[in-house]
């Protein structure tokens, strides 16, 4: 665009380096209709500067990770703090056990935790420890729920992968992709008939209790309850990927959240994959649970995994300082009185325009469908119109809004936005709605 001349200039150049001129083709603005994505200079509290200068109000929030805005300076100085005390010793630090300690204060399912790098390391040695812990091979998960980029959860998923069109990926092998067993979020049937099935060769059941990556959806009332009932009635063993949840909604994740609605016995997981919020924005993963199950991983048990990386001083600074941030009082709660504020408003103004849309809240946390119902699994979620969605995203980006580049990532509230950040939100939506009808 001519307002973004570098940005251009630089995608140019990017896509003759590294592939397809990003890092991550969730960057990408393949789904928003092409061209170059905004490369963006530096960022500070809700707003993020680009290359040529312009300024926009960050809902993406690096996708999830930044919860105390870009740049808190608690944050900030803890990371310049740990590196300038090195950045990494390959050996035990203080700081490990410190957040390790947190972590477990804040989710009381975690007897033992292991710090990884990413996401996708945490789901994925989920995975292992549970086939490890049953001797079984399969594991159950759910339609659209993102799980990581390791071959046995791109089977079905969505986020990227399904944003770009391509349901599967090349590269996993038919034989491990037919370990896999897929069923409709929030559907407690489709669970029964899967259990019924290949129940005495499931190793477990992977499930984001709050799915985050077809919009934000709540487990319908009973749905966890039945999940976890289910599952260990099958001998195999639940595990929440709580990557994008925990410590999104309040200060834990959805099993401390949930309490309010659920007997909170009955929805405790046997493990939990945890990364993002977790690492203040620098690159961290997690996973924890039972002490017996634990147990598996060396050097305790046979069940291997390591890092050179894991752990290093630089994410766990950043990991305790926003956790430490997110403890104050009230923080939460300003959050949510802005996500509703957000929900209320998008809601009203697409309507007054005639656009269909359905907007899924939970805390300072939204998504956004262009369609007419509402979104309680991957199939409804998958009605909005993807069109639509492109001509907002760039309506809103034109007036200094930055949505994630996807039709249904959700726009994330951080501590750092104001009610005058809602306002200026609302007004840009007003008018792009009133564009797009
Ligand atoms: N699980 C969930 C629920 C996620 O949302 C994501 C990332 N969007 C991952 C796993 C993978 O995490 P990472 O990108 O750090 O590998």
């Amino acid at each position: 665009s001519n307002l973004r001349p570098e940005s251009a200039r630089l995608y140019e150049e990017a896509q003759r380096h590294i592939v397809g001129g990003v890092n991550s083709p969730s960057r990408s603005f393949k789904a928003v209709g092409g061209g170059a994505p905004v490369f963006m200079q530096r960022a500070e509290g809700a707003y993020f500067w680009d290359v040529d200068g312009n300024r926009y109000l960050d809902y993406l929030a690096a996708f999830g990770p930044i919860i105390t805005g870009h740049a808190h300076p608690h944050v900030t100085s803890a990371i310049v703090r740990a590196a300038q005390n090195g950045t990494l010793y390959g050996t035990p630090t203080e700081g490990e056990v410190t957040l390790a300690r947190m972590l477990k204060e804040a989710i009381p399912s975690l007897d033992k935790v292991r710090f990884v790098n990413s996401g996708t390391e945490a789901v994925m040695t989920t995975i292992r420890v549970a086939r490890a812990a049953t001797g079984r091979n399969k594991i159950v998960k759910f339609a659209g729920c993102y799980h990581g980029h390791s071959d046995l959860v791109l089977v079905a998923a969505g986020s990227g992968p399904s944003t770009l069109g391509i349901p599967d990926s090349a590269g996993i092998p038919v034989s491990i992709a037919s370990e896999v067993i897929t069923v409709p979020f929030n559907d407690t049937e489709g669970l029964r008939l899967a259990l019924e099935a290949w129940g005495d060769d499931v190793a477990a059941v992977m499930i984001e209790p709050i799915v985050g990556n077809f919009g934000m959806v709540m487990p319908k009332s009973g749905f966890l309850e039945d999940v976890c009932r289910m599952t260990r009635a099958a001998g195999a063993l639940v595990i929440y990927d709580e990557v994008i949840t925990a410590f999104r909604f309040h200060y834990g994740t959805t099993q401390t959240y949930a309490a309010a609605f659920a007997d909170f016995a009955a929805i405790e997981p046997d493990l939990t994959a945890l990364g993002k919020i977790i690492g203040g924005g620098l690159p961290i993963g997690a996973y924890g649970g039972r002490a017996e199950i634990m147990a598996q991983v060396a050097p305790l048990g046979p069940a291997y995994q390591a890092g050179t990386m894991a752990g290093n001083p630089a994410s766990i600074a950043a990991g305790i300082a926003c956790l430490e941030v997110l403890r104050e009082p009230g923080v939460y709660a300003r959050m949510e009185a802005l996500g509703t504020r957000l929900a209320d408003g998008l809601r009203e103004s697409a309507e007054r325009h005639g656009v269909p849309l359905t907007v899924n809240r939970i805390a300072g946390a939204i998504s956004t469908h262009f369609c007419d119902h509402p979104v309680t699994n991957y199939d409804e979620a998958q009605d909005t119109d993807g069109e639509r969605f492109a001509a907002f995203f760039r309506e809103m980006l034109s007036r200094g809004i930055y949505l994630a580049p996807s039709k249904y990532e959700a726009w994330f509230l951080t501590t750092a936005h104001t009610d005058a950040d809602i306002d200026r939100t609302l007004e840009a939506a007003e008018e792009s709605f009133k564009s797009i009808r």
